[in-house]
């Protein structure tokens, strides 16, 4: 695996190449779910590049940043079995060599208000100028992102559309570990008993994806959702939402002509967790 800290070396060496390029940007601590997208990656294109950067103009909460995990080196080795073929793994100066505070302003509308946006301050603008400079520099025919971060995607797709970045976006599945509960990097710093816990999210989305359940209000769903979550030790709960799966527009009712969405937000101990899943 090719491995770079510097953006001028990733150009030089990715100019180098002949293929297709497919891309999937991370913040490392890397588990099964990033190597699926790896893995995804791998049938789209000839080179897979995967990027680590902990984006802090994305973390609205400062003490989530500095305990964010940074394995690098089990990350690199992962990477390396997984057959990755370039990892870039940049300082901040290499993404922002201005300083992190000169931000792009993206119009994203509505996204940038409502569910993450609405309660993670500026974090959207800071994935999407993120993702931009990293997709500048790296220049892919297939970007690979997580239906885990939902509403990211549609961010990202929103920030593509306004820099005319022309990359194709595919979107892979959220892996789960065997108890349903989604992986995710922060997962690492939760205890057996709040993992075990933390799977009645996954168990409340499943329930209310089958139509058999459903024959309830989807008032009436998201309180008995949100009791089950305050039940098994979470939080706050930031959200259990029902929202229309193309644009995010959250509903009062389930509407079973459109395709549906359940997304939710809540903290376990101090750490914050998302999970998603569409319904009909
Ligand atoms: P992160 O490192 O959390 O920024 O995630 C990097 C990419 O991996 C994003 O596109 C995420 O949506 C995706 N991702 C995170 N967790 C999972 C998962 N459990 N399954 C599939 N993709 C994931």
């Amino acid at each position: 695996m090719f491995l770079t800290k510097k953006q001028d070396i990733l150009r030089q060496y990715l100019a180098r190449q002949n293929g297709t390029i497919a891309y999937i940007p991370t913040m490392g601590a890397l588990h099964d779910g990033h190597l699926s997208l790896v893995s995804l990656a791998q049938n789209y294109a000839d080179i897979v590049v995967v990027s680590i950067f902990v984006n802090p103009t994305q973390f609205d909460n400062k003490d989530d940043l500095i305990k964010y995990p940074k394995p690098i080196e089990a990350d690199i080795e992962k990477l390396t079995l997984a057959g990755c073929d370039v990892l870039y793994h940049p300082e901040v100066d290499d993404i922002y060599p201005e300083g992190p505070d000169t931000l792009k302003n993206y119009d994203l509308g509505y996204l940038d208000d409502v569910l993450e946006g609405q309660y993670r301050d500026g974090h959207y603008q800071g994935v999407a100028n993120v993702v931009s400079l990293l997709l500048t520099a790296v220049e892919p025919d297939f970007l690979i992102l997580g239906a885990k971060d939902y509403q990211q995607v549609m961010v990202i797709k929103t920030m593509m559309k306004q820099d005319g970045i022309e990359a194709e976006v595919i979107v892979a599945p959220t892996r789960r570990e065997a108890s349903g509960l989604a992986m995710s990097s922060r997962n690492t710093r939760l205890s057996e008993k709040q993992k075990a816990a933390a799977a009645v999210i996954s168990e409340q989305l499943e329930y209310y994806s089958d139509r058999n359940h459903r024959d309830t209000t989807w008032n009436a769903a998201q309180k008995s959702f949100v009791t089950e979550l305050s039940q098994a030790g979470f939080e706050p709960i930031d959200y259990v939402a029902l929202a229309d799966a193309e644009d995010l527009t959250l509903l009062e009712e389930f509407d079973e002509t459109r395709k549906m969405m359940i997304l939710v937000a809540a903290y376990m101990g101090d750490v914050r967790l998302i999970d998603n899943k569409g319904i009909n």
